[in-house]
């Protein structure tokens, strides 16, 4: 149980990315007990929770996507933990870790030409081991760049210029409305089908604020080329061109369910951005760039602004996709170890139906003038009433670089500057602006090279309104200072060395390499820039480092600093101030304009309004024809392994410690996991883990500087991060709660990264009160962020914890409970600074012993045998205090039903019971029952009919508890009408043999997730801590592959538990709230949180 197993269990330690383009957002930095990276650069442009690291285009500028991590079960608490440690600012390039040889079959000229393209340029590429030919078809001029090598993870992408001119929303409405079926497959969503019934490794669409990206990965070749097709397809020949109401449905439209009521808004895509409209760090990062870009096209939002979404007519729509989704538009990348020739036999099929268009030079993009004269802009944003609104300003200063694109040497050298600016928690201006105490986190996204133009941004939130001009002159003065007297020079060293680990780690977490790859050519590509040159990162970081050594650092960055930033008039500050009415102000001009839209339609408009809305639901509602979707192509039980993934294991004794030892291929990378007991801590201090956490590796020791062991670790090694692991152990009574301590480093290196383990470890000092107030500020704003952005997961968690010990102590350390905690720690800080010092290493005593820690190493067998002696001296350091004594934590939360109100335009609701309490035993037939549900039941009603930009259930198998969740969602009451009637539709459920099997091969696919080296060593040390043994992973997989529909029908009376027994949390706006309570005589008890 890979996957399934997995979900639950990270949900409690520290953050979680899935398979899907982006984290959950349920665990996104909530856990998160110290920022590897620089975490508040992600959230400033996040508008979907996205990505697993940094080598992608990393603050996913303003990029939509079409799946929330919300919508998928598996993304809501599965990891891969990889986030722990990517600390790396410039986009890095990735190369497979694989042993390649360059020897990779090529094709012949005669197929080329056969299939209608010629060779434009063809070259290997040593960074990734690959051989990579750009293609072009001759009838269209479509470009393919065909990357061959022997990553199995194979990669296919299309991606098309698709610049707006207005913010309806274009874009992103046709990047959902296209996977709404297409003429070979003309079914609802064939995407849906695909997410359902495959095994892919990704899937996903995104839209930027100049493309649209259709990339898919699979590691199974048939399925990849199913992928492929059914993708293809859907870009070039969708129904929605023809089908008004998928334009309604993913766009916007009126809603009237009677004449009597009112009409409402609908429109997957428009809730979604009245989601991303409600988050403070969203406005921000859109204020920025269109005030950067008044004259392009990156003046416009891509992403639809909600105000302006329902001015799109469906002629626009067409005319759009007519135009921009067109072979001649498009850049085409396949990625691993397939075929080449099967590659373009299969394009061709599509390309050969078209000629040349028109598309390349209207959809051009025209660069962006600098100003003149600096600029400065006012926005305001919702906040809540009540509370302290003087704390709540921010401000950013953003620069757009330059006029026109720039040299990759430059954009290296650029991306090096700002991870000495920003990377690290020991950065300069990161630090100044820290401890400055003018603001709470920071925000802007640093350098930003996504775009045709490249931009920086910094600044901070949480700032009161008469501070803002110190913190802009603080900005300019560390700047100044940094190009006159240059960076320090280990900082330099340690900026180096963390760069290149990542480069020749190159690890993307979940995400598969060649996409990673791919959007990293696209980049420059998609402005008609050679597409190889992206990948080549080799001679460049020769190059710097070379003048580096010969010039100093000086030399190379602060002319860059003075350049860029200093001299450059093209600025544009921002200030954002809190205003409490805006929310409410919003809400009635939209219905202001919707009562006008009523008052000038007849009686007869309003029933055709109404039999519309109606037709629309019933079309919703109805399921496909069973021939439609015999379309959309599957695999067969008999392509699925009858085996687990194994991951090698052995586990030994060095010192009296258990060691768990993985001999993998890592490219000669040691990664490690030291994991201590926390059974024994004192409930009281259990909120106060995080910050201790955080504490070890951001305060100092006696002998260094917080400033210093931080560029140590960074010269040293890949990466060291301290975070706690809480969950449930399915069958007992106590819940398994640890803190893991995670390092890597190359294998010449084992000896330091065990040495700064122990440093951090033993000799931190907990007495720098200034740092922990910093801290306390930050971790508050985290959190705040996180209830706006992602409700969800608070919610989940507040259930959680109503129902399950471990659930109690996740919330603690990361929910609602947590951010009251943090409230009142604010003051404690300045009246009792010794008690929380002294707490501090009460944790640190509880924990640190060798009776009760756990090792685990993941490496190739030479450097694990190597390693050995460095672990054994790492060991005899820790104290071995008398066996480590349980404390009992008896705790949950009242079970009532609470409803978190906060200044939003959208809810998150989540409804939750314990079913191993009523008795039900666990069976694997439960993983493909729950994914179906949230496939299906839940994706239609809540989702398509509903208007919610996700919703899900979760299912964790270690605690039992299941839960419905949605996300981004316009209803409160109905959602968890839609959650009570799932008994009924599990009831009623009928169900064809091929239904089942693609329920059963998407749930195999979740299971046996991709995995890279590190991921699988720490999989197998969670399943050793949760105590999954080989059996029970095999015994899962049989009762998977043996689902019945007999198994659905008896889910449906263990599945009404929710019903009768559950307790519901929703994250929602005071209006809904009210509205709820007064339908549902005070069903729920308010929370205010913000
Ligand atoms: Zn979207």
């Amino acid at each position: 149980m890979e996957r399934a197993a997995l979900i639950r269990t990270i949900s409690s330690s520290s953050l979680a990315c899935n398979r899907f383009l982006f984290s959950s957002p349920r665990l996104a930095r909530s856990f998160l007990s110290k920022s590897p990276v620089v975490t508040s650069r992600r959230h400033y442009y996040r508008l979907i929770p996205n990505v697993t690291n940094r080598f992608l285009p990393r603050r996913g500028l303003r990029r939509f996507c079409r799946l929330s991590a919300a919508s998928q079960s598996s993304s809501l608490r599965f990891s891969l933990s990889n986030r722990h440690f990517s600390s790396l600012a410039t986009r890095a390039v990735a190369s497979p870790s694989t042993q390649g040889s360059p020897e990779i079959a090529g094709v012949n000229d005669e197929v080329v030409e056969k299939f209608g393209f010629e060779k434009v340029s063809e070259q290997f590429i040593g960074e990734c081991k690959s051989k990579a030919v750009l293609f072009k078809h001759k009838k269209t001029g479509a470009e393919v760049m065909s990357v061959s090598n022997d990553d199995e993870n194979k990669v296919f992408g299309i991606v098309f210029r698709t610049p707006p001119k207005d913010s309806t929303g274009i874009p992103h409405i046709l990047e959902h409305s296209v996977l709404c079926g297409s003429r070979k497959y003309p079914l609802k969503e064939p995407f849906v089908e695909l997410l359902k019934g495959s095994l892919h490794t990704f899937l996903n669409a995104f839209t930027y604020p100049d493309r649209t990206c259709y990339p898919v990965a699979s590691t199974n070749t048939k399925d990849f080329y199913n992928l492929v097709d059914v993708y293809l397809d859907a870009v070039f020949f969708p129904k929605c061109i023809e089908d008004f109401q998928t334009f309604q449905q993913e766009g916007w439209h009126y809603e009237l369910n009677n004449t009597a009521e009112d009409i409402t808004y609908k429109g997957v895509v428009f809730n979604e951005m009245k989601g991303v409209y409600s988050q403070p760090d969203n406005i921000l990062g859109r204020t920025a760039q269109q005030a950067l870009f008044p004259d392009n096209t990156y003046g416009v939002d891509s992403g639809g602004d909600p105000k302006v979404i329902p001015k799109l007519t469906f002629e626009q729509f067409k005319e759009f996709h007519r135009k921009y989704y067109h072979p001649s538009n498009a850049r085409i990348w396949f990625y691993g170890d397939d075929d080449l020739s099967e590659r373009l036999r299969i394009l061709s099929e599509y390309l050969d139906m078209f000629d040349a268009s028109t598309a390349p030079e209207e959809s051009k993009i025209a660069p962006q003038k600098l100003f003149a004269e600096p600029v400065r802009i006012v926005e305001k944003y919702p906040v809540g009433e009540g509370g302290n609104l003087k704390k709540k300003h921010m401000v950013c200063l953003n620069w757009l670089l330059s006029d026109k694109p720039l040299d990759l040497q430059t954009e290296l050298e650029l991306g090096f500057l700002d991870h000495l600016l920003l990377g690290t928690p020991a950065s300069p201006l990161r630090k100044a602006l820290l401890e400055s105490g003018l603001g709470d986190a920071i925000v802007g996204g640093g350098v930003e090279d996504e775009l045709l133009q490249p931009q920086f941004g910094i600044g901070l939130k949480g700032v009161s309104e008469d501070n803002i001009q110190k913190v802009e002159e603080l900005i300019m003065s560390t700047l100044q200072k940094l190009s006159e007297e240059g960076f320090d020079k280990d900082a330099v060293e340690a900026s180096i060395n963390t760069i290149e680990f990542s480069l020749r780690e190159n690890n993307t977490g979940s995400f598969p390499r060649g996409l990673s790859l791919m959007l990293r050519s696209i980049g420059k590509w998609i402005y008609d820039m050679d597409p190889f040159e992206p990948l080549k990162y080799e001679k460049p970081l020769i190059a710097l480092k070379a003048r580096i050594a010969e010039k100093g650092s000086k030399a190379v960055f602060s002319p860059l600093i003075e350049k860029f930033i200093l001299n450059n008039p093209h600025c544009v500050t921002i200030e954002m101030q809190p205003d409490p009415e805006k929310a409410s102000h919003d809400e009635a001009a939209e219905k202001e304009i919707l009562e006008k839209v009523k008052a000038s339609m007849t009686e007869e408009d309003l029933a055709e309004l109404a039999r519309a809305t109606e037709e629309l639901k019933l079309k919703q509602e109805t399921p496909d024809p069973p021939e439609a979707l015999r379309t959309v192509p599957s695999l067969s039980l008999d392509d699925i392994p009858k085996e687990p993934i194994r991951v090698p294991t052995e586990i030994g004794d060095i010192n009296g410690v258990k060691v768990l030892q993985h001999n993998l291929f890592t490219n000669d990378v040691l990664y490690s996991e030291v994991v201590f007991d926390m059974s024994s801590l004192k409930q009281e201090l259990l909120p106060l883990v995080p910050l201790f956490c955080q504490s070890l590796l951001e305060m100092g020791t006696k002998d260094l500087t917080f400033v210093q062991l931080n560029q140590l670790i960074g010269r040293k090694t890949g990466g060291i991060s301290v975070y706690p692991f809480t969950s449930s152990v399915q069958g007992k009574e106590d819940p398994c709660s640890h803190i893991i301590v995670r390092g890597k480093s190359m294998a010449g290196r084992a000896e330091d990264l065990f040495n700064l383990m122990n440093c951090v470890l033993q000799e931190v000092q907990f007495t720098d009160q200034q740092r922990f107030k910093q801290f306390v500020s930050q971790s508050k704003a985290r959190m705040e962020n996180r209830l706006r952005g992602s409700g969800h997961g608070i919610a989940a968690a507040r259930m959680d914890a109503k129902l399950n010990m471990a659930g109690w102590i996740s919330e603690q350390m990361g929910g609602i409970s947590y951010l009251e905690f943090l409230q009142a720690l604010e003051e404690k800080v300045d009246n009792d600074w010794d008690g929380i010092s002294s707490s501090l290493e009460e944790i640190r005593q509880s924990l640190l012993s060798r009776n009760g820690c756990l090792l685990n190493m993941t490496a190739d067998s030479k450097t694990l045998t190597d390693t050995e002696k460095f672990v054994s001296k790492f060991l005899d350091l820790l104290p071995s205090n008398s066996s480590v004594e349980r404390v009992s934590w008896n705790a949950r939360l009242p079970p009532n039903n609470e409803a978190i109100v906060i200044p939003t335009q959208v809810n998150y609701v989540g409804k939750a019971a314990n079913l191993y309490e009523t008795g039900y035993q666990l069976d694997g037939s439960a993983y493909v029952i729950s994914k179906h549900i949230s496939n299906t039941w839940l994706w239609d009603r809540v989702r398509v009919s509903g208007g919610a930009y996700g919703g899900f259930c979760d299912f964790d198998t270690h605690s039992g508890v299941f839960s419905f969740l949605s996300y981004r969602d316009p209803n409160l009451l109905k959602t968890l009408d839609v959650y009570d009637a799932t008994g009924g539709f599990l009831h009623e459920l009928e169900m064809d043999d091929d239904t089942l099997t693609k329920a059963i091969i998407g749930t195999i696919g979740d299971v046996d997730a991709y995995q890279l080296p590190d991921a699988k060593g720490y999989s197998s040390l969670l399943r050793y801590l949760l105590g999954i043994t080989e059996e029970e992973r095999q015994r899962r997989r049989e009762e998977i592959l043996s689902t019945s529909l007999k198994d659905f029908k008896e889910f449906a009376d263990v599945i009404d538990a929710v019903k009768d027994k559950g307790v519901s949390v929703a994250v929602a706006s005071p209006d809904d709230f009210e509205a709820a309570n007064k339908e549902r005589s005070n069903f729920f008890q308010v929370k205010k949180a913000l």
